[in-house]
């Protein structure tokens, strides 16, 4: 299947081939293989450093959290309830009160934090959980959308608004430095529409990213609360004037869904493509050729090996018996950034052939120059990589539509044309009224009022009045 024809089906057979998941028995959950949890293993180690650096600390809650506890915000379980899976009874006992598997942990923390935060010297309290989650999706996609997914939450308490709106686009940017630095993923930052708010939220902020094919993933959210999580499981404080006053609160995540934006942004047709920073195999030595005949080749690339591991380098030497054209397709599949052969004849005039993952071309590298080579390449990619995907983004963002009958018309172009529909700028008079008809007649949704827009709109896509917002609308997975 090639992106071309297919590019979900695409996506579906090229990370089951790769080895990054396997279905599961239970329809929407996935096994993480080893390839595939390494790349989560990466974004732990990374968001966690930020995390160190800031002093929020990680801890851990229990998965199964009282019925009560849900029923003490009423949007929040509103919200949830339809995706929510229930623990009822042990054995063929019916337990008192039923327990659920968390969708997300504002209650079972808010709870905590109750007990814990007691005057304005406690606050800010700032944790986070590394966890999975709980959501009945209907229609679910390996990584992207799935009925358990692995994720980090943050969940943080503040004495004023001001910390804590601080608090929640300070992690905004962190996760817009994450995907663009990190997975050179680019992203679109902006505010959420409130029909596409977190359930209990104040403000939900979001990183948009645009997929290979032109669709939108939400890659990250952070939600300011107000005090209403607070005045639900009242987390109060003394504050300095010895009053007891309500915390505002904070919470955000990005999920395993990364993994699925991260191989929709980069993969190509011959499969995965990771930057350096996050690729399980950064380097694959290989011998060529009659090289069983010749033990100096695998002596020299066991050499090599040596060297790129004491490095620090994530190195895998195969010496399969398998042939050069299937190992090549195998690593290039698998996304292993740079592939080194070394033949009979590469020995003898010292050198080695490089391949990296997203240049067309080999190259020929002397051995002595090999060690420089590699770490120029391995710093090279990340930000060629970001810097490819933001000049395909550049090319799909549509400025000039105004009205819902100019959007049908660029749905139907880019059919003919064979073009994706990309994200759409559009001015939007701020009523659930036109997001609902933009949805109902072309499938694009409202992905962020942009922080930054390009310019600004001045008309309502649907009803022509004065538009309230610029906003940024796509097909989204
Ligand atoms: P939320 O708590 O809804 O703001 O979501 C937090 C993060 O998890 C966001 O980055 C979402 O895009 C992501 N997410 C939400 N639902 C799912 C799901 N079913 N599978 C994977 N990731 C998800």
């Amino acid at each position: 299947m090639t992106q071309k024809n297919d590019f979900t089906e695409w996506y579906i057979q090229t990370i089951q081939k790769a080895e990054l998941m396997a279905y599961s028995p239970v329809k929407g959950s996935i096994i993480f293989r080893p390839d595939g949890f390494e790349l989560w293993e990466h974004i732990q180690e990374e968001f966690n450093r930020f995390l160190k650096a800031e002093g929020i600390r990680n801890a851990y809650f229990p998965m199964l959290i009282p019925q009560s506890f849900f029923t003490k915000e009423a949007d929040h379980i509103e919200g949830f309830a339809p995706e929510l899976p229930w623990v009822t009874e042990v054995g063929n006992e019916k337990l008192e009160e039923p327990l659920a598997l968390r969708p997300t942990s504002e209650t079972m923390i808010g709870s905590a934090f109750s007990d814990w935060i007691n005057s304005y010297r406690d606050l800010p309290y700032e944790i986070n959980q590394w966890a999975n989650v709980f959501r009945w999706e209907k229609k679910t996609l390996p990584f992207l959308r799935t009925s358990e997914f692995l994720w980090q939450e943050g969940h943080t308490a503040h004495e004023d608004e001001a910390g804590a709106r601080k608090r929640t686009l300070g992690i905004l940017d962190e996760y817009a430095r994450l995907c663009e630095e990190f997975l050179a993923i680019p992203v679109y930052k902006g505010q959420k529409t409130p029909s596409e708010r977190f359930a209990g939220a104040v403000d939900t902020y979001s990183i948009e990213a645009m997929m290979k094919d032109g669709k939108a993933v939400q890659a990250g959210t952070s939600h300011y609360m107000g005090t209403k999580f607070a005045e639900a499981f009242d987390i109060t404080y003394l504050s300095k004037e010895n009053k007891h006053t309500y915390a505002h609160t904070t919470s955000w995540g990005v999920s395993t869904r990364l993994l699925g934006a991260l191989i929709m942004t980069h993969g190509d047709e011959n499969g995965l493509v990771f930057p350096p920073t996050i690729a399980p195999t950064q380097i694959v030595l290989m011998p060529v050729g009659p090289w069983k005949k010749n033990p100096a080749i695998l002596e020299k690339l066991e050499e090599l090996f040596a060297s790129f591991k004491a490095k620090g380098i994530r190195v895998r030497l195969d010496d399969s018996d398998n042939s050069p054209g299937y190992k090549f397709n195998e690593w290039e599949l698998k996304g292993a950034c740079l592939r080194i052969e070394c033949g009979p004849r590469d020995l003898e005039n010292g050198h080695v052939m490089v391949k990296v993952r997203d240049l067309a071309e080999k190259q020929t590298v002397a051995f002595d120059d090999l060690a420089d080579f590699v770490d120029q390449q391995l710093a090279a990619m990340t930000p060629r990589l970001l810097e490819a995907a933001r000049n395909r983004n550049k090319e799909n963002e549509y400025y000039d539509i105004e009205t819902l009958e100019e959007l049908k018309a660029h749905i139907e172009t880019c059919k003919k044309e064979d073009k994706v529909t990309g994200f759409v700028l559009i001015g939007w008079d701020g009523t659930e009224e036109t997001e609902a008809k933009i949805k109902e007649e072309t499938g694009f949704t409202t992905r962020n009022i942009p922080f930054e827009a390009p310019m600004e709109k001045t008309v309502d896509i649907v009803s022509g009045k004065p538009a309230k917002h610029t906003v940024w609308i796509a097909r989204a997975y």
